[in-house]
């Protein structure tokens, strides 16, 4: 049996190594002379900048990867646990340490609101609930059937997942500081905590349940690790080289093209790349596309772009953890106007990574590396990145030298930017969204694309835009999901 795999990010990856160890014989695929898509790695003077993943939860989807050919993941990455996950940041300056440790997390909620301990309590059960149902039992299962989401409809509905996740938080929780924490975890997957479905609170117990961990040499290292394994197992991998187009026989796939107008054939072809582009662009030839699918897909709703700025500092900012979450005072109009409305708005919210807090081996002696994530509209805005790229690059450094890092200008040493066009015109992804289609419940498990081809046969889905969904922990478990199908 032969597998080519189009897409080298951690959903690629897995799924190459997954059907490999199935006893297929596997090529991956990518468009760029190194692996990773969003994970990838820029290495600047001194400074290595992870650019997409840096919070790694449920370690064992990674580790797991190593242990399919008898290999121990320590001899290829090194986790580490974090203690403080995010350190929380409000307009007034008050400061809130989320982590594992419950005393500490119940001593910070009752100094804002003593009543909201007990919700807290309350709600850490209810997600999970949502946690076992939600990821143990469902992450992996291809929803390829209608018969299969009716049959959970029932529980997804006692599980309240027509509310939104701010909407269940605030079930629970009376004070607006704690809501907006407890209800942030959509964001980290390209959802609006105002209207991603409340199943998605499983992010919060999730969280719980393995710790939040850093890969000592970067996110890269972990990307790195995995290219060592594929090389050892015999997968043939392809860098620099795009796959232009799908070939079909009728419905059935019967290989690829690329670039350079070289064709493989193949029994199966596993997408990685974002799934409305590859039906879009690379299947265009092909009139097979239903109704009802060309519906489907036409009605999908986009998630956020991100503007990614990453900069050196030749001093370091010791005061700074490892992830900062600040949040703007006009944080659900800034939400409604990225995601509604596309439109920037000023009073951004952000995400701070400062690589250097556990790892200095990220930036030379005495320097930090950081990269800063302001969450935007996808390109159905129509923005002119070449204008605003550099309105909002100063706008956020204003920002952070009032929030957090006074003269932070002056002590930037060196520095570049990512916007929704890298987004687009580099990986490929429809909109330049940031995590592919939106995680809302009509965008979700059967309602997504789906990981067996509804259309061809022979061709499958693994990453962001696929189910279960964005995030590492997502990817990987939707190449798990090829195990049951392929
Ligand atoms: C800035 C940022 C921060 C994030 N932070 C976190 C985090 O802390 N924790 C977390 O869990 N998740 C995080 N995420 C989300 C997570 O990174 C992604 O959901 C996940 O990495 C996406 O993986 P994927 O398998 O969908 O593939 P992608 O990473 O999207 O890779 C797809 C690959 O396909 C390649 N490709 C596309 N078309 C073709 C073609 N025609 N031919 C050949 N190759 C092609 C692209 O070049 C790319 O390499 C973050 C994302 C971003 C952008």
């Amino acid at each position: 049996m032969t597998s080519v795999v189009i897409g080298s990010g951690f959903g690629g990856i897995a799924a190459a190594l997954r059907l490999k160890a199935k006893g297929h014989e596997v090529t991956l695929i990518e468009k760029h002379p190194d692996l990773g898509g969003r994970a990838r790695v820029f290495k600047r003077n001194g400074f290595t900048y992870d650019s997409g993943p840096t919070v790694i939860t449920a370690p064992y989807l990674i580790n797991e990867l190593f242990e399919l050919f008898k290999k121990d993941p320590k001899d290829y990455i090194e986790l580490s646990p974090l203690k403080v996950w995010y350190q929380f940041i409000f307009e007034d300056k008050s400061k809130f340490n989320y982590s594992s440790n419950e005393i500490e997390m119940k001593k910070q909620i009752e100094e804002i609101n003593k009543e909201d301990v007990k919700g807290y309590e309350k709600l850490l059960s209810f997600t999970k609930k949502i946690f076992d149902k939600g990821f143990i039992e469902l992450a992996d299962v291809p929803f390829n059937k209608p018969f299969i989401m009716i049959q959970q409809l029932p529980a997804l509905l006692k599980l309240k997942s027509y509310k939104s996740v701010y909407s269940l938080v605030s079930s629970y929780i009376k004070n607006e500081k704690l809501r907006r924490i407890l209800s942030m975890h959509p964001l980290l997957v390209g959802g609006n905590p105002f209207t991603t479905t409340s199943i998605y609170g499983l992010i919060l117990y999730l969280e719980k349940k393995w710790g939040i961990h850093y890969s000592m040499g970067g996110t890269g290292n972990i990307i790195k690790g995995l290219e060592k394994l594929m090389n050892e197992v015999g997968i043939k991998i392809i860098k620099g080289q795009e796959v232009t187009k799908i070939i079909s026989n009728g419905n059935k796939i019967t290989g690829i093209q690329l670039n350079n107008k070289r064709n493989i054939n193949s029994n199966n072809v596993v997408c990685n790349a974002d799934p409305p582009t590859v039906y879009e662009k690379m299947l265009n030839e092909n009139i097979n596309n239903s109704f009802l699918f060309k519906w489907k897909k036409d009605r999908m709703e986009y998630s956020i772009g991100l503007f990614v700025y990453y900069f050196g500092t030749k001093k370091t900012y010791d005061n700074i953890e490892h992830h900062t979450i600040k949040f703007g005072n006009k944080y659900k109009e800034h939400l409604d106007d990225i995601f509604d409305k596309k439109k920037l708005n000023k009073n951004i919210s952000y995400y701070l990574h400062r690589a250097t807090a556990t790892d200095k081996s990220m930036a030379p002696d005495g320097y930090d590396c950081f990269y800063v994530l302001v969450p935007v509209p996808n390109n159905q805005s129509k923005i002119d990145w070449s204008t605003e790229g550099n309105k909002m690059k100063n706008l956020v450094i204003d920002k952070m030298e009032n929030d957090l890092m006074p003269n932070l200008r002056q002590n930037i040493v060196e520095d570049f930017y990512l916007t929704p066009d890298y987004f687009e015109k580099d990986l490929n992804t429809k909109y330049g969204s940031g995590f592919s289609i939106q995680p809302k419940f009509s965008q979700s498990a059967y309602f997504r694309f789906h990981n067996k081809s509804e259309i061809y046969d022979g061709l499958y889905f693994v990453g962001a835009g696929t189910h279960p969904g964005a995030g590492v922990p997502g990817v990987l478990s939707s190449a798990k999901i090829l195990d049951k199908i392929i």
